[in-house]
């Protein structure tokens, strides 16, 4: 199970109305037991939650992306570099693999880097 911590239902019900429909009250719908204690108290603990797993999340949210007009997802591109300007003083392109190995480079005002650890960035550093 996938804890959704407040913030991140709260970020996911802004960017995708509706996300938000059968959550769990934690402390009175789920039951924690931990070997060598008693069962936790059941007793509403005032917020709510979601069980899923994160593949049935990440699943939703990719979804609700998907069906977004101005939204393009290109699977199985890995990008292998972010380009700034000579002076260095703006990114303006990404590098990337597509699935079939070819190397393409794409231009952008804005680029973000949601690849985790951040090694793009921190090699474009
Ligand atoms: C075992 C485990 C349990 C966890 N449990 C919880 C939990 O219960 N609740 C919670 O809130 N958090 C949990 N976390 C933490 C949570 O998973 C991370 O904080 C979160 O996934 C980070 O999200 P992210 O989008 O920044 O990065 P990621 O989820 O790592 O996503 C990065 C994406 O970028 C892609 N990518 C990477 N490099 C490239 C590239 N060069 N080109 C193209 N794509 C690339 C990857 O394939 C990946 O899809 C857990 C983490 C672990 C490891």
């Amino acid at each position: 199970m996938h804890g959704l911590l407040f913030s991140g239902q709260r970020a996911l019900n802004e960017l995708f109305p509706g996300f938000e429909q059968e959550p769990l009250r934690a402390g009175l719908d789920v039951r924690v037991e931990r070997p060598g204690y008693d069962p936790f108290p059941h007793r509403d603990l005032g917020w709510s939650g979601y069980a899923a797993s994160r593949p049935a999340i990440e699943h939703a949210v990719r979804r609700r992306v998907e069906s977004r007009a101005n939204t393009t997802l290109r699977q199985r591109c890995r990008v292998t570099e972010v380009l700034a300007t000579p002076n260095g003083g703006a990114v303006t392109r990404v590098r990337c693999e597509n699935g079939h190995g070819v190397s393409e480079t794409i231009t952008a005002d804005l680029v973000v880097d949601a690849s985790g650890r951040g090694a793009l960035t921190i090699a474009l550093l």
